[in-house]
């Protein structure tokens, strides 16, 4: 048996907690990265594994990035992630949600949960009734917190025009082509935005019903989900899964940017030097996807409400420029940059 700190992804982790609650059908982990800046934030995703190793890995993987992405987005808190192992069936009960919040509410504030994929805002409100430390619950018009996905969507739309801006010295983004991979929350909520500005879409979605329905109010084209990574565009934006920019995938790259909202969209360091190689200007995706977390990390706070969570997002592009201005004077990849000043700020560097 692997020893949970020989993990390739264990990286000094603070704590990993296995919870199982056979009444509730419960099996989940939390994994805390870093406390360092303060409770450990990030999301709870709800999947079918295909084994426990890999629900491990991805409960490590995914702190991590959290630590990460919250220290570059200035919040007070550290990393963390949940991870719930579902069934073949993805059954997900009051019953298994009230087990999961009990989880939660054991670990004494030091872990804070939301949304993430297969979670969904009234699963939080379930997930509420055990415990106070979750984020994401609905909330009022003008109040932080909520969703997560559109504002998300906001900042990775911010961070695109602040791309096109360095990458191609053009100031709008009219008539700039941009690929998206996957048009779901984020995706979606990107594509429409660029759309108002008058950029040309390509989209790919492996649902091909959601893809047809928005190229048709968006006057987008669709291509198949296998060719939207070699689609020839000004800007490719990764915004549906992790681990899709690899050796092949980048060498058949042909786009001078990559600016996306997917997580963990490297699927090993190195990818993030061989884009550099290639010449692409990369915006390091926990910095361009933060807007979710400002969102439900400040509903969590209680510090400020929906304008102060824009405002916060609008920060996103002169974060981007300092990594972007770090690596051209450096000459290290932007990837490497980011994790620089993120392990800094976390008292790892
Ligand atoms: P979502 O489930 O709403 O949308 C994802 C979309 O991707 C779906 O439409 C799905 O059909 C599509 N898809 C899946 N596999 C695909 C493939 N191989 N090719 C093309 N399309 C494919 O999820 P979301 O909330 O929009 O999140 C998208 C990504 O952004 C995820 O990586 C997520 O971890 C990341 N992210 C989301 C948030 C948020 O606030 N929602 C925040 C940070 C990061």
């Amino acid at each position: 048996m692997t020893a949970p700190w020989d993990y390739p992804d264990f990286d000094e982790h603070e704590g990993l907690h296995f919870f199982r609650d056979a009444e509730a059908g419960l099996t989940a982990i939390i994994a805390i990265h870093s406390t360092k800046l303060g409770p450990a934030a990030g999301g709870t995703r709800f999947w079918h594994y295909a084994d426990p190793e890999a629900a491990i890995t991805d409960a490590l993987r995914l702190s991590r990035g959290m630590s990460f992405k919250n220290a570059m987005a200035g919040l007070p808190m550290g990393g963390g992630k949940g991870v719930v192992l579902a069934d073949a069936g993805r059954t997900k009960t009051p019953a298994l949600l009230a087990a999961f919040g009990r989880a939660v509410d054991s670990l004494g504030g030091r872990y804070v949960t939301a949304e993430d994929v297969g979670m969904s805002d009234a699963d939080m409100v379930a997930i509420s009734t055990e415990t106070r430390h979750v984020a994401g619950l609905p909330v009022g018009q003008g109040a932080a917190g909520g969703d997560p996905g559109p504002l998300t969507a906001l900042g990775v739309y911010l961070g695109v025009a602040a791309a096109v801006r360095r990458g191609l010295r053009r100031e709008s983004l009219e008539g700039v082509h941009v690929a998206i991979q996957g048009v779901g929350s984020v995706g979606g909520g990107l594509a429409r935005r660029l759309a108002a500005d008058g950029a040309r879409l390509t989209i790919a979605d492996a649902d091909g019903a959601r893809a047809a329905s928005l190229a048709a109010e968006l006057g987008a084209q669709v291509v198949g989900a296998d060719e939207i990574l070699t689609v020839q565009a000004d800007v490719l934006s990764p915004c549906a899964l992790g681990a899709i920019l690899t050796a092949d995938s980048i060498a058949s790259l042909a786009v001078p940017i990559v600016a996306g909202g997917a997580n963990n969209q490297l699927a090993t360091p190195e990818d993030g030097a061989r884009l550099h190689a290639r010449g692409v200007l990369y915006a390091p995706d926990y910095v361009i996807n933060a807007g979710g977390i400002i969102n439900v990390g400040l509903e969590y706070l209680g510090q400020g409400d929906r304008a102060e969570v824009e405002r916060r997002i609008g920060q996103i592009p002169a974060r981007l420029e300092q990594i972007w201005e770090e690596s051209a004077v450096s000459g290290d990849p932007a990837a490497q940059v980011a994790d620089r000043i993120a392990m800094r700020l976390i008292g790892r560097g």
